[in-house]
Order: C-alpha cells, then sequence, then structure tokens
C-alpha cells in the first residue's frame, strides 16, 4: 500500500523552523517510499485564520522545495462533511449539547475543590451530560448557544478496547477517557480541531499521521472518533519537537525563526532544510 501523508498547517502566524522540520518528516515519510504528502488547511477558527497566513505559508513551503497534488484541502470549505460525522455520533447517542460558559466550568471545577486534570487542562467536570431531558428540550428551545460534546465513557463502552500503532511509541492503547467528554462542535463553529482531523484524515485517505509528540495526547480520542465512525485507522508517527537554543518550544511569535525571517537573512532552502534536521 501506498503511503500518503499530510502536512496540516493552521494559518494562525508564519511557519518557523519546527514547522518546517514536520512538515519534512511528513514528506519524506511518503516520498522518500514512492507515496503522497498532501498539504491542508487548517482553517475553522475564524478568529485566529488569516488569508495571508495561508498564502505565506504555501510559498514557504513551496521555497523549502516541497510539492504536493493539488488541490490543497480547506478545512472552512468542508464544514458539511463535519457536519455529517456529527450526525453519525449523535444518531449512535454519544454526544450531547453543551451550554456552559468558560466561566461556568471554571466555577464548576471551583466549587468542586478537585478537578481531574487531563494533558489539555482540567477535564470537563459533565455538568449538561446529566441533564433532564426536559432541562435540555427547554434550552434548545430557547435558543441558547451550545457546543457539543462526546460522552467518552459511554462511547467508549460502545466501541470497546481500542488500539493504533505508533512508529516511535509502537502499540498504545487508547485512553481518551483522560481528556474527558471533549468538544467535538464549538458554539461558534460547528467542528472542532478534534472532528475535522479525523475526517479529514478518513476522506483524503491517509494512512500515515505524522505530527509532533505535542498532539500525542489527541490520537487518543481521535481513534475513538474512528471506531465511532467505522473509519480505518491509519498508522501514526509523532516526531520529537525541535526546540530553540535553550530548549525552548518554537512558537509562531518567535519571529527570530520564522522561514521568512531565515528567507529574509539570506538563508537558502538547504540551510533551511538542514537548520530543520533534514541536510
Ligand atoms: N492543525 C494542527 C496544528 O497546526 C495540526 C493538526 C495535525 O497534524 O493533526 O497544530
Amino acid at each position: 500500500m501506498s503511503i500518503i501523508t499530510r502536512f496540516a498547517p493552521s494559518p494562525t502566524g508564519h511557519l518557523h523552523l519546527g514547522h518546517a522540520h514536520s512538515a519534512l518528516f511528513g514528506w519524506h515519510a511518503a516520498v522518500d517510499h514512492g507515496g503522497r504528502f498532501l498539504l491542508r488547511i487548517e482553517d475553522i477558527d475564524p478568529a485566529r485564520c488569516r488569508p495571508e497566513f495561508e498564502r505565506d505559508l504555501i510559498e514557504d513551503l513551496d521555497w523549502l522545495g516541497l510539492d504536493w497534488p493539488g488541490p490543497v484541502r480547506r478545512q472552512s470549505e468542508h464544514l458539511d462533511d463535519y457536519r455529517a460525522a456529527l450526525e453519525r455520533l449523535d444518531r449512535i447517542g454519544v454526544t450531547y449539547p453543551c451550554f456552559c460558559t468558560r466561566r461556568e466550568i471554571e466555577e464548576e471545577i471551583a466549587r468542586a475543590g478537585h478537578a481531574p486534570h487531563g494533558p489539555d487542562g482540567p477535564i470537563y467536570p459533565g455538568t449538561c451530560r446529566t441533564l433532564t431531558a426536559e432541562e435540555r428540550g427547554n434550552r434548545l428551545a430557547r435558543g441558547m448557544p451550545f457546543a457539543v460534546r462526546i460522552d467518552v465513557v459511554h462511547a467508549l463502552e460502545l466501541a470497546g478496547r481500542l488500539t493504533w500503532h505508533d512508529r516511535a511509541a509502537g502499540t498504545v492503547r487508547a485512553t481518551p477517557e483522560m481528556l474527558g467528554d471533549a468538544v467535538l462542535a464549538r458554539k461558534d463553529v460547528p467542528t472542532s480541531y478534534h472532528l475535522s482531523v479525523t475526517v479529514d484524515d478518513n476522506l483524503q485517505g491517509v494512512t500515515l499521521v505524522t505530527r509532533g509528540e505535542d498532539l500525542f495526547f489527541a490520537t487518543h480520542l481521535h481513534r475513538l472518533l474512528q471506531a465511532l465512525l467505522g473509519y480505518a485507522t491509519p498508522e501514526y508517527h509523532h516526531h520529537g519537537l525541535l526546540t530553540g537554543e535553550r530548549g525552548e518550544r518554537l512558537a509562531k511569535r518567535d519571529k527570530a525563526v520564522s522561514l521568512r525571517a531565515l528567507r529574509a537573512a539570506g538563508r537558502t532552502p538547504a540551510d533551511v532544510r538542514a537548520m530543520a534536521g533534514f541536510p
């Protein structure tokens, strides 16, 4: 089977050396083995994504020497696909509307005195999971805005024991309960990172998901969503993150290591590829 990988940046800033490492990692994992590398634009967050960042990142990747078969999949143009997946999950009874505001969640956690923490911070206390059907119906009828969450315990009861294979970590047992009832669709956007990535990797036939180890925890939930939606599970390779000289994590706001800045300073694509770990 021919390998299909993807690089899936969000156009919320300029690409830096860490992104170059990740993109090159995915590109080599596919292209060196006769496979295909895809570019996907993860622009579901209208408040943070900007078209000029998308234009610039495509230009940066091109400058770096990467190529991909077009057209590029832009998530904001496929909201119907995510809606359809959400409806499927709703039909099997593993989602519920959550009307809580961020503030209410914080207050609920403070009231409880102690809240279990997941890799993403304190986990949602489940307030809206236990609403009566009547209360839920009333709120929906009043037009209260809501996010959609997964009832992770119930979903796991349906899905059973799940594992995936990671090229770095080996066989991993999925424990998405550590993330709690994660958001699948936000109040302002009819999807979330977790849902759209899982849907797209399936629709695009991705066979090997390469991404930074900072997203390792997310795979636990993606594996569960794959099982619920009847998708095949790709192989994974979560790679180590490139760090700065002092071992710090690179950030989009860190202008010094942006590919644009390196290019403006006279570095060649070959220099930057080497700096990103792929000489
Ligand atoms: N869009 C995500 C990011 O920029 C990456 C998603 C993924 O590779 O799964 O961090």
